[in-house]
């Protein structure tokens, strides 16, 4: 006999049709849940431009596969699968549910569940007026955000979860959200379905419907389902499910009062539609399910506490969460114990397949039995439909790479050029009140605090406010749109040969804005070496604190192809990061890669309500960060360098001056410029000997192999407190004879002032690039290390500060002894 047809097998433009999914754990439990089951067809859409991984279209989701996990999947072609598939309705009012019974309180509280990407986020955001994180992919939110807002009366309580296809124990966020359920029991949940994608939507709701929960549903993404022309009588749909069904755009807004009233409904039992309905999987499940519950019984605890049904059916399927629960408070453990693995068996000899897959087969019937009766599809044979035609270009063979390479160009290039005009504006406006205030107040510390160190410090960085909100603009563009997800497609070939997890691309990317989500963001993968290997590389991924002091530098040294050098920097981390993967994985982190299934969401139009928001939300987000840690940074740094003030080296200086302003008479030009270059040799020796050159000079040796000076090795200091503070440091440590200059000007002109170099200027371009080197991969800032210190431990937090910052150390080396022999 031949070797099985795996869907690996099958050509683009082809389509199959399902006969078994192979594999384990949770690989097979997610791509299970996600539709591919017995019977269904399958559409072969394309190879990514590396020929791995595949995208195919299953119900209605484009999800990309690897080769090796399409392998598991055996297939047939669907003119040979001739069994029909096993349509039934088998629900029924749930007599024996007692819903559980919560203090009727003025405040309901309320969980939204959904799959990733149906809007979870959207609708969390109008409800409470919050800005939560929105983005076209999968993963966006993690862990539970709650708003609280008033209605009726009622103070509702909303907690925005992560989105899962499934309430089980397979992975971070599955487990997340059914403790979420169980152990905060909710008082309505909230189930956001894609109305144009319901058969999988649906699947989660099956088991929202197995845990007895109070349920209003939003049928979400509305206006996509009705452009599409499909009919659905979701009416009838809410009362076969008893759950009622509320239309919704969340993005707009629309019927979100609907749904919040709808709930309210709920709470108080006034709605018709609600009901407990019970999901008949059959006479032998269902008289397994009456045997274990019959044992369950007998623990009050249980009975009271938890929908008894659900519990047999878990443990039925062998959750091994559920088991330990039941051990830990069931006096009859064993008893229960033994007649779940009798009833196992039972359902084996009756189905020949594994629990888990009877079950998810079962769930998909009656959702298609369901909708049978109420979803009309307008099978107007649609023209390729508009994201695989957008997809045709997108992630095409020869195009993908370009494309993606271009769009990355063009956004650096206007972070630059689009950049430079505000940046004028805030600049003369910084360099404006710094005038006022000389004029103002009187000369002496105030003034010199206000204009060298205020304004110096916090004024230095601000100017880039405008370059970081059209980056910012720019990625929340590829997020919106859901052209993010088709780079992950693009780019997971690569990932996978360095060792990552396809997941690990969320964690990564979010690390481009700033490590401290990014670290967080790491929780999503379930397994502990992907977690620690990701966390390990993000810090590379270069964040947007580190762009003012791209910026500046690269305004020193190029006036050309100042996108192309930003976009060659960003790599580098890149590069650095895949090294760094490699080495990890061959070394520490030996094993293989985990399975992974990538939806590829629908191209949306990025809306303006969306992108304002990301843009408001970082603007406010930065200018925070201005008023706090950068300001009170520059203000010590700024004290640092001003005192102590009474030295025997400048008392000399000041001498001299005094000497020779008195000898002006007859003689003042040259003796003004005498006078001028002793106040910048005064200003040299005062700041060296200032606390913060004590400092500075103390590390400078360890930096002097990279091409450093020692106020450099003040700002690579100060950077830790935010990097934002690095390009500070530069504004209140660097001057000019002519202090109308720009600090872009100032530090092209810095000269060394002693030691085998004076004279020389301080920057060369091959010094510019050996600094910004060194910024880009060293230690992330504390708020990161901090995060890192929570989400794993002290031990791994200091590895990552101290690994990073050696390999900063040595990668820096390198350019600049290497760049020096040329
Ligand atoms: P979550 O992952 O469930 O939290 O979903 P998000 O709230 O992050 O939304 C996912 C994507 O769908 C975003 O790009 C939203 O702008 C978009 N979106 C949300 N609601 C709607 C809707 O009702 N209609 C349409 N067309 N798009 C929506
Ligand atoms: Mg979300």
């Amino acid at each position: 006999m031949n070797k099985e047809l795996t869907l690996n097998d099958i050509p683009a433009g082809k389509s199959c049709a399902i006969v078994k999914v192979n594999g384990y754990g949770g690989f097979r439990h997610r791509i299970l849940e996600m539709g591919f089951i017995k019977g269904a067809h399958v559409e072969v859409i394309k190879n990514a431009p590396l020929e791995d991984p595949v995208e195919y279209k299953i119900l209605d989701s484009h999800v990309s596969l690897r080769r090796s996990e399409a392998k598991q999947i055996e297939v047939v072609d669907i003119s040979d699968y001739n069994t029909e598939y096993e349509d039934f309705f088998g629900g029924t009012i749930d007599e024996e549910a007692e819903p559980i019974i919560h203090s009727d309180t003025k405040t309901i509280n309320v969980a939204l569940v959904g799959n990733p990407n149906c809007g979870k986020t959207s609708f969390f955001n109008f409800a409470t007026g919050a800005h939560e994180k929105v983005g076209n992919y999968g993963g966006v939110t993690v862990g539970a955000k709650v708003g609280v807002f008033k209605r009726k009366g009622y103070t509702v309580n909303l907690v925005d979860l992560p989105g899962t296809y499934s309430i089980t124990e397979y992975s971070p966020e599955e487990l997340y959200v059914r403790q979420q359920l169980l152990d905060e029991s909710p008082d309505v949940v909230l189930n956001v379905l894609d109305a144009s994608n319901l058969e999988r939507n649906l699947f989660l709701t099956t088991q929202i419907i197995d845990m007895n929960f109070k349920t209003v549903a939003a049928l979400n993404m509305f206006d996509e389902f009705e452009t599409s022309g499909n009919q659905l009588d979701y009416k009838y749909l809410g009362e076969m499910l008893g759950i009622p069904f509320v239309p919704t755009v969340a993005y707009k807004g629309t019927g979100i009062n609907e749904v919040i009233d709808t709930i309210i409904d709920v709470y108080e039992d006034k709605n018709k539609t609600a009901k407990h309905i019970h999901i008949n999987y059959g006479n032998t499940i269902e008289n397994s399910l009456d045997k274990i519950k019959q044992k369950l019984r007998v623990n009050k605890t249980i009975d009271d506490k938890y929908h008894l049904h659900y519990i047999a059916l878990k443990l039925l399927q062998n959750e091994a969460i559920t088991i330990d629960f039941i051990k830990k408070i069931a006096n009859n453990f064993e008893d229960i114990q033994k007649v779940t693995e009798s009833e196992q068996k039972v359902v084996f000899s009756e189905y020949k397949e594994d629990i888990e897959t009877v079950i998810t087969n079962l769930k998909y019937g009656f959702i298609r039995g369901a909708l049978k009766e109420t979803f009309v599809s307008t099978k107007v044979i649609k023209e390729v439909d508009k994201t695989t035609k957008i997809d045709n270009i997108l992630t095409n063979k020869w195009l993908g790479f370009p494309i993606l390479i271009l769009f990355l160009y063009i956004m650096f290039q206007a972070t630059f050029t689009l950049g430079a005009y505000p940046q004028d504006w805030i600049e003369m406006g910084v360099e404006q009140l710094g005038t006022l205030i000389s004029e103002n107040i009187p000369s002496g510390l105030l003034n010199d605090f206000l204009v060298d160190g205020v304004i110096a410090g916090v004024g230095g960085v601000i100017v880039f406010l405008p370059n970081i909100l059209i980056l910012f603009f720019f990625i929340s563009l590829m997020e919106d749109t859901g052209y993010m997800a088709r780079a992950t497609f693009i780019l997971d070939k690569l990932m996978h040969k360095i060792g990552l997890h396809g997941r690990s691309f969320i964690p990564l990317l979010t690390g481009f804005g700033c490590s401290v989500p990014a670290i967080m963001s790491c929780r999503t993968l379930e397994n502990k070496k992907d977690r620690i290997l990701t966390m390990l590389i993000i810090s590379f991924m270069s964040c947007s604190a580190k762009l003012p002091v791209y910026l500046l530098l690269v305004a020193v040294f190029f006036t050309k192809y100042q996108g192309l050098v930003l976009l060659s920097i960003y790599l580098i981390g890149m590069l650095i990061a895949i090294i760094v993967a490699l080495l990890l994985k061959n070394t520490v982190f030996r094993k293989e890669s985990e399975q992974f299934v990538l939806e590829l969401p629908p191209y949306r139009k990025p809306t303006i309500r969306n992108t304002s928001m990301h843009m408001w939300a970082k603007s406010v987000q930065y200018l925070k960060k201005m008023g706090s840690v950068i300001l009170i940074a520059s203000a010590i740094i700024w004290f640092l360098s001003y005192f102590p003030t009474q030295d025997a080296e400048i008392l000399k200086y000041d001498e001299q001056i005094a000497q020779l302003e008195t000898e002006k008479a007859g003689n003042e030009e040259a003796v003004n410029s005498q006078i001028e270059e002793l106040v910048l040799e005064r200003n040299a020796v005062h700041q060296k000997q200032s606390y913060i050159g004590k400092i500075g000079r103390f590390v400078a040796p360890v930096v002097e192999p990279l091409g450093f000076d020692w106020k450099m090795s003040v700002c690579i200091l100060t950077g830790f407190a935010a990097k934002e503070t690095a390009v500070s440091t530069m504004g209140i440590l660097y001057h000019s004879e002519d202090e109308e200059d720009s600090l872009i000007e100032k530090i092209h002109e810095e000269k060394y002032t002693e030691g085998n170099k004076k004279g020389e200027k301080v920057f060369t371009p091959l010094v510019g690039f050996s600094f910004i080197i060194f910024v880009l991969l060293y230690s992330p800032c504390v708020a990161a290390v901090v995060a890192c210190r929570k989400e794993f431990n002290r031990f791994w937090a200091i590895v990552l500060a101290v690994y990073t910052t050696a390999v900063a150390w040595l990668v820096s080396f390198l350019v600049y002894q290497i760049g020096s022999l040329f």
